[in-house]
């Protein structure tokens, strides 16, 4: 069997994140979204919301498993069995952060990771400009996944 950790903060889930899970399917039996807490970081949605959309999102797929964590991310991938980590890339911006992350997580535990490249249509999709458009009271349906209200 086959299982990754899809780890990040989630404040909240986007359609871009929905989109690197979905593909992910493809690689792997199970995907684990970990949602990272960390006491010292504000976040706009509260755990059980950010928990409560993204179930909302992959409603009956058993694929799929929602867990929060606060310890690092490659011993979260451990505690749960998973042998991979599953992250999305946007831009060359993302790039030299992911490729330290990876490099540490292998050096440090053999966890591979895996990086699917953003679909472009959702490149520019981010929780942070999500958040800021909630904060002037726009609309960001079109930023959650299928299926997701808030
Ligand atoms: P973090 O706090 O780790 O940056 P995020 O919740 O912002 O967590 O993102 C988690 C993962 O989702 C990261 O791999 C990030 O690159 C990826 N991601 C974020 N936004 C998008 C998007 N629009 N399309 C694809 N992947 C994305």
């Amino acid at each position: 069997m086959k299982r990754a950790i899809f780890p990040g903060t989630f404040d909240p889930f986007t359609i871009g994140h929905y989109s690197i899970v979905q593909r992910g399917l493809s690689l792997f039996d199970e995907i684990i979204i970990g949602i990272g807490v960390n006491p010292a970081k504000k976040t706009l949605f509260s755990i059980e919301k950010r928990v409560q959309i993204i179930q909302q999102a992959f409603e009956n797929d058993l694929r799929v498993k929602i867990q929060s964590y606060d310890s690092l991310t490659v011993d979260f991938a451990l505690l749960v069995n998973a042998g991979f980590v599953l992250r999305g890339l946007r831009s060359v911006g993302d790039f030299e952060y992911e490729r330290t992350i990876a490099d540490t997580n292998r050096k440090l535990t053999g966890v591979e990771t895996v990086i699917l490249f953003t679909e472009s249509e959702y490149s520019f999709i981010s929780s942070t400009v999500a958040r800021d458009l909630i904060s002037y009271g726009k609309d960001i349906s079109s930023f959650l996944p299928p299926n997701v209200t808030l």
